[in-house]
């Protein structure tokens, strides 16, 4: 991952050159960035340099660069005279993914904000479905050199067998509507039968545009409809408008689901996701332990120290859990400093050498603190079973926690088997 992401800047105006090189450079921390100020030197770059993510082109250079950019797919940001005409349909002959003024006075901000998508784009999967192959090729082509990642479909029903296997998390699925087998407004309500808004885009391509059909497919589920033809600046807006959405579906989600301090998540979504374990696991036949996990004498290292190097302690406390745990168990803050681990298809036998690990981490261990050195324990109660619901689960893992610090501190306490 240590190398550079490359952008060309094609630019004669050296003022310009400057203020977007610094501004560029001070964003962005692995960015490499190369300036040519004439069509022979973009030339020479472009045929000598496949691994440009992203060009930046004056307007004034356009013509001749754009086809360069365009024939080595590389992404590019045009920089336009005030939204003329021409502006308009250079943007429609070469497939520019965006444009902007750099007479506008949020220029710079407009130019950072459609690279930092560019770079973002490589783990956003889109499945294209369309019984053409032809609409199927341009429409990938044009999502591949924007660097998406891209997977094909030919039609309804081998998207959504794609979609059931589950080996790639689709964020948006762009369809067409007449197919054999399935069509757009089947795999639609298909879809949404499974995925809801906040996890999925549906983007319908299509000829019809009459307003019967369109809003079927709204109602359906779809998120948005392209007529077909379409420009790809028009496929560009509004992918990432969808882009964007779902952007903030997730960050609202782990607002609502995660503690703020440590990042773990919170005692909500401990019990939401604990339950259906505890319901998958009785399914199973299989056995869940809980463990309650709390800092032995957390108070004293706040009194000793301060609150900060308290707040320290907990972060640390977190990440010593997250890399010890595996990546189905569950674990949260359930309270100031007391954690949660739900732990699925695991033995007896196990579960004690997990916790014991854990334990001994914490005992083995001085941190770094702020401006000092620090070490603590944990004491550690579990329940290993199956009850009635979570809660029950818990009050019994409080029980045994009740009893290492009792006993102590320091240790894990499991009950009689
Ligand atoms: P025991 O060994 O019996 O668990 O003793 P303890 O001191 O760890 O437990 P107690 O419940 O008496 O004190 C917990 C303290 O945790 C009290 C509270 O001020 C502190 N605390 C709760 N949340 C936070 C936080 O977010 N940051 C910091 N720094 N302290 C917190
Ligand atoms: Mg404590
Ligand atoms: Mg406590």
């Amino acid at each position: 991952m240590e190398s550079k992401t490359q952008i060309l800047l094609v630019i004669s105006n050296l003022k310009l050159k400057k203020a977007l090189e610094s501004y560029i450079v001070s964003e962005f921390e692995s960015v490499e960035i190369i300036k040519v100020s004439s069509f022979i030197e973009a030339k020479e770059v472009i045929s000598f340099n496949p691994l440009i993510e992203l060009a930046i082109v004056d307007f004034g250079l356009a013509s001749g660069v754009l086809k360069m950019t365009q024939k080595a797919m590389i992404p590019t940001i045009l920089l336009s005279k005030e939204g003329t005409l021409n502006t308009k349909e250079i943007v429609k002959k070469y497939n520019i993914i965006d444009y902007v003024s750099s007479k506008s006075h949020n220029f710079l901000r407009h130019v950072l904000f459609s690279m930092k998508r560019i770079i973002k784009h490589h783990d956003v999967n889109i499945l294209v479905v369309d019984d053409s192959k032809l609409h199927l090729k341009t429409l990938t082509d044009i999502l591949k050199e924007q660097r998406f990642s891209v997977f094909s479909a030919r039609d309804g029903k081998e998207a959504f067998e794609m979609i059931l296997e589950k080996k790639v998390d689709f964020s948006i699925v762009m369809t067409d509507y007449h197919m054999p087998k399935m069509d757009g407004l089947e795999l639609t309500f298909e879809i949404r039968k499974l995925y809801g808004k906040d996890e999925l885009s549906i983007i319908v391509l299509s000829v019809s545009n009459d307003w019967e059909t369109i809003t079927d497919f709204i109602r359906m589920g779809a998120n948005d409809y392209i007529t077909k033809p379409y420009t790809q600046i028009e496929v560009t807006t509004r992918l990432n408008a969808n882009l964007e959405i779902l952007d903030l579906f997730k960050k609202s989600k782990e607002l609502a689901n995660k503690d703020f301090l440590t990042g773990a998540y919170n005692r909500r979504y401990f019990f939401e996701v604990g339950e259906n374990m505890l319901l998958k696991a009785k399914r199973a036949d299989k056995k869940l332990a809980l463990a309650m996990l709390d800092i032995d004498h957390f108070k004293k290292i706040n009194d000793t120290y301060g609150h900060d190097v308290g707040d320290f302690a907990l972060k640390k406390t977190v990440e010593i859990f997250k890399s010890n745990i595996r990546a189905f168990d569950l674990m949260a803050r359930v309270g100031g400093e007391e954690f949660c681990i739900l732990l699925e298809d695991i033995s007896l036998e196990d579960t004690k050498i997990f916790l014991e690990k854990i334990r001994s981490i914490f005992e083995k261990n001085v941190f770094k603190a702020l401006d000092c050195d620090i070490s603590f324990t944990i004491s550690i109660g579990v329940r290993y079973g199956l009850d009635e619901n979570l809660d029950i689960m818990l009050k019994k893992a409080d029980e045994q926690l009740y009893i290492s610090k009792e006993s102590g501190r320091n240790r894990v306490s499991m009950g009689e088997f």
